[in-house]
């Protein structure tokens, strides 16, 4: 017999005897408790473009505003739920395809998820963006020049990657394919943080995610 998830069309020969239970609270229900639409704020950019510090800032800032969020973070979930997989195209394919999964799950619990990898490929930001309703998937483009990133170089990593100590490094010897329409484009070698934040934030009040 033929079992899909009802949001997706892919058959699993192991999903056979698996059924998708139905809960009795919906996403609706939730997000009502939460007096929010609920959505993922998606970062993707370069290592040290400033993804991480600027959902940081955006995560206190909206719980200033009393919204409910979880921020998943490249590094962190590395540690763990993806302690298993590499930096091959392969792994950071797969990677991508779990955050995506997790991330539809807080969707579901009425919860604004922000995240923050580099997530160099559009097509596995596409899968991102389909895995969810229209309008739950929100891009941020964090675009910083490579020659800044470099600079700042946060975490030590453009040295590695330079000197050869670090494989398959974005931007180094692994490409970084730009969103070509993200909802919010953002250039952190002309703005500040604070000034990225406000941007996020008027968007997600504009368009009705919070109030
Ligand atoms: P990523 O998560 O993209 O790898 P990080 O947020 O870890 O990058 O690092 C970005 C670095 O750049 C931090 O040290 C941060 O303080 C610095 N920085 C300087 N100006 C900005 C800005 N306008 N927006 C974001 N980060 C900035």
């Amino acid at each position: 017999m033929e079992n899909k998830h009802p949001t997706s069309n892919i058959q699993h020969p192991t999903l056979n005897n698996i059924v998708w239970h139905k809960t009795h609270l919906n996403q609706e229900a939730r997000s009502k408790l939460k007096n929010q639409k609920p959505c993922i704020v998606w970062f993707t950019g370069l290592s040290g473009s400033g993804k991480s510090t600027i959902a940081n800032a955006l995560e206190a800032k909206l719980y200033q505003l009393n919204h409910h969020t979880y921020l998943l973070d490249g590094d962190n979930i590395r540690h763990g739920l993806n302690r298993d997989l590499g930096f091959d195209e392969a792994s950071r394919v797969e990677n991508i395809r779990r955050i995506g999964e997790v991330a539809k799950l807080f969707v579901d619990s009425g919860v604004i998820v922000l995240t923050a990898f580099i997530s160099p490929f559009v097509s596995d930001r596409a899968i991102v963006r389909s895995l969810v309703e229209e309008g739950e998937f929100i891009e941020v483009f964090i675009d910083t020049p490579i020659e800044v990133c470099q600079q700042r170089d946060p975490k030590g990593l453009y040295q590695k990657a330079l000197s050869g100590e670090i494989k398959n490094f974005t931007g180094i010897d692994s490409p970084y394919e730009a969103p070509k329409k993200p909802e919010i484009h953002l250039k952190t070698d002309t703005i500040t943080v604070d000034e990225g934040v406000n941007q996020i934030v008027e968007y997600l009040k504009t368009k009705g995610y919070i109030c």
